[in-house]
């Protein structure tokens, strides 16, 4: 199953796609996570898009797209992949429908207030080492600043300073808030009430893709 994850920075597309992944199979991709990696090891694809991450602006689409479809090239994604942070906008959703067998199937929109998102974000760790997220208010650490599970530095993304924030929202909703009616008219799109708890976030993006598998089933039996 082609799944994409939509939803304003800080709604939990991350937890919610390693959790889809770990549930039912197919891997997450994130372009946040593929370029922050190439901006950590200094690639030139790295450098060419820091500037932009570090203002809360847009890679390029050239860029991102390119990443994109060499990835889900890749044999893991034969049977489908779950998107987090792709298509960011309408022409990059217009691009990956152009490429072969890659239109989608599914897309989740995780929705929640602007104040908890910047709530959330501002309290928001990564580990420097393995990437796990924490939340400060969420989970008690063993040891300050330090991840529970390689003891890798917890840091801040440079992104999740409050004015980079901003940004960001800005961007979102005027470049990817689109692709709600874009997703409605190709009648795949799912919101998801973002609010809840991660479990019963899961639990309600389970019902929706354990209907999908369902209806896919019916779909090849009859043909
Ligand atoms: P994320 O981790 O998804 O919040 O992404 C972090 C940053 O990576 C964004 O603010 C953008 O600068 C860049 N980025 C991630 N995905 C995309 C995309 N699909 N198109 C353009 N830029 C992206």
């Amino acid at each position: 199953m082609r799944i994409t994850l939509l939803g304003p920075p800080g709604s939990g597309k991350g937890t919610q796609g390693s959790l889809i992944e770990q549930g039912y199979g197919f891997p997450k991709i994130s372009t946040g996570d593929l370029l922050r990696r190439a901006v950590q090891n200094g690639t030139p694809l790295g450098i060419k898009v820091k500037a932009s991450m570090n203002r809360g602006e847009l890679a390029s689409d050239e860029i991102v797209i390119q990443m994109v479809a060499e990835r889900i090239a890749a044999e893991d994604c034969r049977k489908g992949y779950i998107l987090d942070g792709f298509p960011r906008n309408i022409n990059q959703a217009q691009r990956l429908e152009e490429l072969e067998n890659q239109h989608l199937e599914v897309a989740l929109d995780i929705r929640l207030s602007e104040d908890a998102l910047v709530q959330r974000l501002s309290l928001r760790r990564i580990c420097s080492q393995c990437g796990n997220i924490f939340n400060l208010s969420e989970k008690a650490l063993d040891r300050p600043n330090v991840c529970d599970t390689c003891q890798g530095e917890l840091v801040q993304r440079p992104d999740d300073q409050p004015d980079v924030l901003r940004e960001r929202l800005r961007v979102y909703r005027k470049e990817t808030e689109p692709l709600v009616d874009y997703y409605k008219r190709r009648d795949i799109y799912h919101r998801i009430d973002g609010e809840k708890t991660i479990e019963a976030v899961f639990q309600d993006i389970r019902l929706i893709l354990d209907a999908e598998i369902v209806r896919n089933k019916q779909t090849e039996a009859v043909r």
